[in-house]
């Protein structure tokens, strides 16, 4: 039997799959697949672990933790970040607009982009943004600009490139000198924008922004990247006044896909960030400021589980057996992006030995098309069973596509355990909306 990666996960009396207490079998009947699941008391949990580890570590008014909505972007999640008293950050138009869907107070959020556009920037203005990331000198140049027309002076972080190597995924490392993002000390470039900034009369610079990477799990990444920052905020304070009141340390704590990587202590990575963040101030003899994170992958990811209906078994003796689902690269493009690792349980025979090694294809005309090689899965799969892909709750939704004019599947919330609710979040699409924007 394949071990499980979260703690929402087991198996039932019915030899089932149960995700948040619920028989996911059951669900996959009643809502279809493929299927996005989110427990919603895992979301609320993990919302909670954070803002309890920096209450503890940067006392109540010296920190906010900020769900990073790129994870997973739609009305109800900014419901229950306004509920679980959460910032957020958006990256985009699109996602500013969703939030203010729900209701969610704007002045929380931090609008990143590394090239928002001057529509992107009235956008962000118009919804009362509280606070840009500003990427590089044309985005302050632009921004300055139109804060000026509206006769307003608007908060500004500044995207920071520290120049520290996260050890994770190239496509997700950040904080590298040579990344896209934001003006790297190395450089000059950060310093250059600084001074501009304090230039500025319509933009008001709060402190500084870094996110060295995604799925982080090494050590003392975040400590270095905080003693990186606060080495450059004093050199700034040195030569040109300016203290920073903010520091934002971006998001990306590494979150376990399969039961042999380590679950994050939310609470020992605070405290450790704490230290060193204390430490780093005493000795350059800055106030400390307050401590912004942005985790998004931590907050939803294990929170998720995508179900899917399985139409083929194919075997190739000799070479490889693959088990194809009705979904695939339009709901999870994340194998063929990152080649990220995935647990999949087959959810209608979980208490089945495991003795058949198969690839998990999705449907699409794409040989990429794949959820995961190499899993285990019982022998007697067949067309019909239900497969679980576990811990899809960040970058799976937000990143789905429609290619091969797949519909999206629906985002269902579960809450209360076994017999609590499941609730529409997002509803599944339909082929009217895949067409309703085609000119006729
Ligand atoms: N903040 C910024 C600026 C990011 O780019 C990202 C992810 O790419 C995050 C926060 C969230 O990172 P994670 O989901 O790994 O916590």
């Amino acid at each position: 039997m394949t071990a499980f990666p979260a703690t929402n996960i087991a198996i039932n009396a019915a030899g089932h799959i149960a995700f948040a207490g619920q028989d996911t079998v059951n669900l996959a009947a009643r809502f279809g697949t493929p299927l996005y699941l989110m427990d919603e008391d895992r979301i609320r949990a993990n919302c909670r672990a954070y803002r309890k580890a920096f209450a503890a570590a940067f006392g109540k008014d010296g920190f906010d933790v900020l769900f990073a909505s790129k994870a997973a972007s739609y009305v109800r999640l900014y419901q229950i970040m306004t509920e679980e008293d959460m910032g957020v950050d958006v990256v985009s138009a699109g996602e500013i607009a969703t939030a203010k869907a729900a209701g969610y107070d704007m002045s929380r959020a931090c609008f990143h982009g590394n090239n928002k556009t001057d529509a992107d920037i009235a956008y962000g203005l118009d919804a009362g943004v509280g606070t840009f990331v500003v990427d590089g000198l044309e985005e302050l140049v632009a921004l300055e600009r139109e804060c000026e027309r509206r006769g307003v002076v608007q908060d500004i972080l500044l995207r920071i490139t520290p120049g520290i190597d996260p050890h994770t995924y190239e496509e997700v490392a950040t904080g590298k000198v040579d990344s896209k993002f934001g003006s790297a000390i190395a450089t000059g470039a950060a310093e250059a924008i600084t001074a501009s900034a304090l230039g500025c009369h319509h933009v008001n610079l709060a402190g500084y922004h870094c996110h060295v990477g995604s799925q982080v799990f090494g050590e003392d990444v975040f400590e270095r990247a905080a003693w990186v920052m606060l080495e450059f905020a004093a050199k700034i304070r040195d030569d040109y006044g300016f203290a920073p009141r903010v520091l934002n340390l971006g998001g990306g704590f590494g979150v376990p896909y399969v039961a042999d990587e380590e679950p994050l202590d939310i609470s020992a990575k605070c405290a450790a960030l704490a230290a060193a963040v204390k430490a780093a101030c005493a000795d350059f003899g800055l106030d400390v400021p307050r401590i912004l994170m942005e985790p998004g992958r931590s907050i939803v990811a294990d929170a998720g589980m995508t179900l899917y209906t399985v139409g083929s078994v194919k075997r190739i003796p000799g070479f490889k057996n693959y088990v194809s689902v009705d979904g695939g690269l339009p709901d999870n493009p994340r194998y063929a992006l990152y080649r990220s690792r995935y647990t999949v349980l087959a959810a209608s025979r979980a208490g089945e030995a495991c003795d058949m090694e198969a690839t998990v294809a999705g449907r699409c005309c794409e040989s990429g098309d794949i959820i995961q090689p190499g899993v285990m899965l019982p022998a007697g799969m067949a067309r019909g069973d239900i497969l679980a892909v576990c811990t899809t709750g960040a970058y799976n939704y937000s990143m789905a596509s429609n290619y091969n004019r797949i519909p999206r599947p629906p985002v269902v919330m579960l809450s209360g355990g076994e017999g609590g609710a499941a609730t529409v979040a997002v509803e599944r699409e339909t082929f009217e909306d895949l067409i309703r924007l085609d000119a006729r």
